[in-house]
């Protein structure tokens, strides 16, 4: 609903668009009038009143003829979404531009800026019967601004926020899950998934979190005026209180500008395989062992873990590794078998694509897509069958702790002044839990 409307088109939601508009003279002018002649009926039917008709289209034109119309025009300012092959042409029609400013129009917005696209949204000021300005996003904080009129033509500029990196510190209690909590608190997919491969190795996300635990993250974040975020950096630091437990992870950049990551005893923790091939707010639903195999009708022992999400999700490896298949079978669907050492072996079934970077005999590092999530092979949904071999034999990749070990480098002063603060924050935490229940027992 736009004020836009409220002017040129007769409707019964035009109407309430009035209430849109109070506030500007004609809004005060228009609302004043209808609340009077809604009083009554009689009124509003009455010899003469030219809501006699009862076309709110004429109501309109009534309302905006020159003898009902004392003040100029204001600006008024509407969204407007682009429709599917609309051209430049087709886009100043779709906005009432002025015929004969079309060419001035075109020309100053085509002007090196990228091709319309279905369903973008952009925002035009109208003044009377004129376009005066239509701003369109470009990203990363900058506007195209057309401005003008029909008289003196139309020109562009480009306008540019100011944008600006902060840190965000985040703390929350978990009530009923971690997505839950943290997405209440603005935390954006990308860092909870983050998150969860940080403690995925030590941490059950899908049993070990109780109510009442609690979380720390923080991030970098960019950011334009007004408040916008356009992009988060890598977690800094991350803590987990398990039941009066803490796990923490510290992010260091040394001075060579290598990243590591220290846990909550300062030391750099051994390098453990992701626990999810998948990124963990991608997971649909999650089940194992379903040993009626839905295809073959029978049963047999099922050596993966199903994970269910969209069509294309990408897949990862949890570890680094050597591809030792990639390729097709019947009934595996497009699979990848990668060998982490002489005793651990991942495989990833159904994949609807595999990644170029995933060829047999390539080297792939722990967390790198090796393809999408599909539904190839005996499959009846889309899902990732996730398989981890301990020289051979199965085990549940859902409670197996694989290592690939690391050096150990003990953790500088900012890492350690970084766990101690967490350790403070989740005290705290606790206190205030412990205080909150005993009030209420
Ligand atoms: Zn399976």
């Amino acid at each position: 609903m736009t004020s836009y409307s409220v002017v040129t088109r007769g409707s019964i939601i035009a109407l309430v668009g009035l209430f849109i508009v109070q506030g500007t003279p004609i809004g005060q002018r228009l609302t004043r009038h209808w609340s009077a002649e809604r009083a009554s009926d009689d009124i509003l039917y009455s010899e003469g009143s030219p809501f006699q008709s009862a076309s709110f289209k004429d109501v309109d034109s009534w309302l905006l003829s020159s003898e009902n119309m004392t003040q100029a025009p204001t600006a008024e300012t509407f969204e407007h979404k682009v429709k599917k092959g609309t051209t430049l042409a087709s886009l100043w029609r779709d906005i009432k531009g002025a015929p004969q400013a079309v060419s001035s129009f075109v020309s100053a917005f085509s002007h090196k800026h990228p091709k319309l696209k279905a369903g973008e949204v952009v925002s035009v000021t109208r003044k009377g019967d004129e376009v005066v300005e239509l701003r369109r996003e470009l990203g990363q904080g900058a506007t195209l601004v057309i401005s003008g009129g029909s008289g003196e033509g139309y020109v562009p500029r480009i306008e540019q926020a100011s944008i600006s990196t902060r840190e965000r510190k985040v703390t929350g209690t978990i009530s009923s899950s971690l997505v839950n909590a943290a997405n209440g608190l603005d935390v954006p997919y990308s860092v909870i998934d983050d998150f969860v491969d940080l403690f995925s190795a030590r941490v059950e996300f899908q049993k070990d979190l109780q109510p009442g635990d609690s979380f720390t993250v923080s991030y970098d974040e960019r950011v334009i005026e007004g408040g916008k975020v356009l992009e988060t950096g890598s977690i800094k630091s991350a803590s987990l209180f398990l039941s009066g437990e803490m796990y923490a992870v510290v992010r260091d950049v040394a001075t060579d500008g290598a990243v590591r990551y220290f846990d909550e005893k300062g030391e750099m923790p051994t390098k453990a395989f992701l626990r999810y091939p998948v990124q963990f707010t991608r997971i649909g639903s999650m089940f194992s062992h379903a040993r009626f195999h839905p295809v073959l009708k029978v049963s047999r022992p099922h050596h993966g873990v199903d994970f269910s999400a969209p069509i294309g999700t990408p897949v990862r490896t949890v570890g680094d590794g050597v591809v030792v298949f990639s390729g097709y079978t019947p009934s595996t669907g497009y699979m990848v078998r990668i060998a982490h050492s002489s005793q651990y072996t991942t495989e990833y079934m159904h994949l609807s694509k595999i990644s170029s970077d995933a060829k047999k005999g390539a080297r792939v590092s722990r967390g790198s897509v090796i393809g999408a999530l599909g539904n190839t092979g005996l499959s009846t949904g889309p899902h990732l069958h996730f398989g981890l071999f301990d020289r051979g034999t199965y085990v549940d990749p859902m409670k197996a702790k694989v290592i690939q070990v690391a050096p150990v480098i003990k953790a500088p002063k900012a890492v350690l002044a970084a766990i101690a603060e967490m350790r403070k924050t989740h005290k705290e935490l606790a206190l205030a839990v412990s205080s909150s229940v005993k009030k209420r027992a």
